[in-house]
């Protein structure tokens, strides 16, 4: 076809499957098994529907005054997105504008050579050690246009120390530095304090995963001023009502409420180590992780192989083709009855 000459070709990210059948253990995209806060469930009872005649709030300040609150960050240092995946996106076109390679480990989150790729930014991914740890060394020395580190990584799991971090930060006060943290309140430590100190940090979280809100969709990063501003700029040139009003009401009502959250974290925390040693026992190795999924690979079945025979089970978990990671599965962490059903079917297919 004639048109299609000037098409922008892209390669799409491959999300998780979200199987609709009953009966299933979805084990596959690292959402919370457990419900968002009953306060979303009361705002949303709340929410007259008379007002979605009206465009949403552009600035979503009821829901960026909730974060403000509960962060005690000032709100001009606050960007919200459609889920962080839009914030990261918003924020590689705004601030990878450079000739020199974005930064990113080989084995992390597949979105980000997406993106790169999609946007014509240029990228470097840089491999992590044997170990699946990231050699901070090796982002030190290195030229870069940015730096996009998930801490703790995905889909490995493991987590970084802030000083190591900072030193990074430190190298490359040029650059923009980007850190995820998607998965930080399942045990890693947030970089929220380098983002205040530091004018080229982007501290991105989500409240996808320990505040059980996947399907909200609402990411959100900390910053200094200016680069919130840019990112703002970059929004409001691109598209003023990111944030529907269901969102931003629902939004802020989850984040009046830190105890839930806190107490529901901690209970997937509980089921992950008890996991880790079930995993063990049945023959896999994985690293130590401090997210709310465990990457696993087990000594004699690869990965393909047992993610059938769980399919076959109805229970879904992750795999992904790649080099050095085609052996692992990643499993998220379920409920205690949900895990139990994923080591009846791993003792049988074992
Ligand atoms: N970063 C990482 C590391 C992730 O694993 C995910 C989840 N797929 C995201 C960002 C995006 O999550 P969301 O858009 O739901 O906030």
């Amino acid at each position: 076809m004639g048109w299609e000459k000037l098409v922008r070709f892209v390669t799409p990210y491959t999300p998780g499957e979200q199987p609709k059948e009953a009966g299933i253990v979805k084990l596959n995209t690292n959402e919370n098994p457990y419900p968002p806060s009953p306060a979303v469930a009361k705002a949303l009872a709340a929410f007259d529907a008379d007002t979605l005649r009206r465009y949403s709030d552009p600035t979503a300040q009821d829901l960026v005054r909730a974060i403000s609150k509960s962060y005690d960050v000032p709100e001009d240092q606050i960007f919200v997105g459609v889920g962080s995946d839009d914030v990261l996106a918003m924020a590689f076109q705004t601030f990878f504008n450079g000739e020199a390679p974005v930064l990113f480990p080989d084995i992390t989150y597949s979105f980000y050579d997406v993106w790169a790729d999609a946007f014509g930014i240029p990228y470097r991914q840089i491999p992590l050690e044997e170990d699946f740890s990231v050699d901070c060394g090796k982002y030190i020395g290195a030229e870069a246009g940015g730096i996009v580190l998930a801490n703790p990584n995905a889909p490995t799991g493991l987590a970084l120390p802030l000083d190591e971090l900072e030193r990074v930060v430190r190298a490359h006060q040029d650059c923009v530095v980007i850190i995820d943290e998607a998965y930080v309140d399942f045990g890693g430590q947030s970089a929220l304090p380098l983002a205040m100190r530091y004018e080229n940090v982007l501290v991105v979280q989500t409240t996808s995963k320990s505040r059980s809100f996947a399907g909200g969709r609402i990411g959100f990063a900390f910053g200094n001023k200016q680069l919130i501003k840019y990112l703002n700029d970059f929004k409001f040139s691109f598209n003023s009502y990111t944030m529907g009003s269901v969102s931003i009401a629902a939004g802020a009502a989850l984040f009046s409420d830190e105890a839930y959250y806190r107490e529901t974290a901690e209970k997937v925390i509980r089921t992950r180590e008890a996991a880790k040693e079930r995993l063990a026992e049945l023959g896999f190795s994985f690293p130590d992780s401090k997210t709310n999924f465990i990457f696993a690979k087990h000594k004699n079945v690869p990965g393909a192989e047992l993610f059938e025979k769980l399919k076959e089970r109805k229970i879904f978990v992750r795999h992904f083709q790649g080099k050095r990671i085609s052996d692992y599965l990643r499993i998220t962490i379920g409920t205690e009855d949900e895990m139990e059903r994923l080591f009846v079917a791993l003792g049988e297919i074992l």
